[in-house]
């Protein structure tokens, strides 16, 4: 029982706050740059909005589209699976659309996780996930990306041993994310066999968030894990269009996988949302059809704008950890005479002329002195914002 009859249930009281909204409106406050939350600030392809405004006008999905999304675009899902990775959802029953990949992430959660089980997800990790754990009753069990040594220009990698020990009797899924937010890490071959080879010797699900499955940077590359031998049956692959075509308002996202896991996960969402999106459908089944260039040329500005970032960071003294796909980097700002980074994020929307926005990683940790040290920086943005980051850097710590 709640302490009081109009006090929030228990188990979500841990997650109240979120450090997105909390970084977003001190930068309105003090009018600093914003590099805390991740969505672009400019918009996707113009012909993607064109199809959403005839849908609108023509009175396609302006009423309640199909529960699990439009034939149009479940068809879209499967053959952008099949053309892009070699996998073979069936459109009919094993693809779930839904209110963006938060939802489809949820829903899944919620599908297979009883009250009491256990869930592996990687740390640092996007907020919604444990918040998700949370909502199912069940109990978060984290395992922790290691940071490189200073200086090696090595990424991020997964404790392996880690995850390997973190596996009980109760242990029903892991929650992958790759590229992965907030590190900017893309798992390697070797991290992704061996979550394959912990999941299959246990039994367990994987829910693979690929929201970022088109921004990573060669040589990395991005693989679905449900790709691996062993792992179609026991995988859910989550995607985005918000992110994969920069319209994180239009809030279509899906899930993907056998017939025997999206079935499931159709009963849960259908009860969260029902439905949404309807005129923005089409627009992003029209979106996953563009020709391949489309989605190298995304890369390709992303990865302008992260040699940016990471250059003028560098320059700035910062220790800069590669960022291999998303629109994220991290630093360490002990680099920087800092030991935390949380009282770094707080100082510097505030410092001297600096008036920057950054989030501190330890607020997407359990082990927040791990992971004290690292700081996000979003270099989604055009490239006369992040200058402009850079220059009331220099005010602070040059
Ligand atoms: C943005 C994001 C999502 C949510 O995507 P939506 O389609 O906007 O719901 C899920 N996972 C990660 C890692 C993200 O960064």
């Amino acid at each position: 029982m709640p302490a009081h009859p109009h006090e929030l249930v228990a188990r979500m009281q841990p997650h109240q706050a979120s450090i997105f909204g909390e970084m977003s409106a001190l930068a309105t406050e003090v009018g600093a740059v914003n590099l805390g939350q991740g969505f672009p600030d400019t918009d996707g392809p113009e012909e993607l909005k064109r199809i959403a405004i005839a849908c609108i006008e023509n009175g396609e999905g302006n009423q309640y589209p199909p529960a699990h999304g439009m034939p149009v675009l479940r068809q879209a899902i499967a053959d952008h699976q099949r053309d892009w990775y070699g996998l073979h959802p069936d459109p009919d029953h094993g693809v779930c659309v839904a209110t963006g990949a938060s939802e489809a992430l949820v829903a899944s959660v919620l599908a297979f996780v009883e009250p009491g089980d256990e869930v592996i997800v990687l740390e640092p990790y996007f907020d919604l996930y444990v918040a998700a754990i949370s909502l199912a009753g069940a109990t978060r069990v984290t395992v922790p990306l290691l940071a490189p040594e200073p200086g090696s220009g090595e990424p991020f990698r997964l404790d392996r041993a880690a995850l390997t020990d973190a596996i009980t009797d109760r242990t029903r899924m892991v929650i992958v994310n790759t590229p992965h937010n907030p590190t900017g890490a893309v798992l390697d071959s070797v991290d992704l066999s061996h979550i394959a080879r912990v999941a299959i010797d246990n039994d367990l699900l994987v829910l693979s968030d690929e929201a970022y499955e088109h921004q990573f940077f060669e040589p990395a590359r991005h693989v679905p894990i449900a790709g691996l031998p062993g792992m179609w049956e026991r995988t859910i692959t989550v995607g985005s269009g918000g992110k994969s075509f920069s319209f994180t308002g239009w809030k279509v996202g899906w899930a993907s996988g056998p017939a025997e896991l999206i079935g499931p996960v159709r009963v849960i969402r259908q009860h969260l949302s029902y439905v949404s999106s309807g005129p923005f459908q089409p627009a992003i089944a029209a979106g996953l059809r563009l020709p391949r260039s489309y989605f190298t040329d995304l890369a390709a500005s992303m990865r302008e704008r992260r040699d940016l970032m990471s250059t003028g960071l560098a320059r700035l003294g910062f220790e800069v950890i590669p960022s291999q796909g998303t629109y994220f980097i991290t630093t360490d700002v002990r680099s920087v005479g800092y030991s935390s980074g949380r009282q770094f994020c707080r100082e510097l929307p505030r410092g001297a002329g600096a008036g920057v926005v950054a989030i501190p990683i330890a607020a997407l940790a359990d082990d927040r002195d791990r992971f004290d040290p690292f700081v996000r920086w979003t270099f989604g943005k055009s490239e006369s914002v992040l200058e402009e980051a850079l220059r009331r850097l220099t005010a602070a710590v040059g």
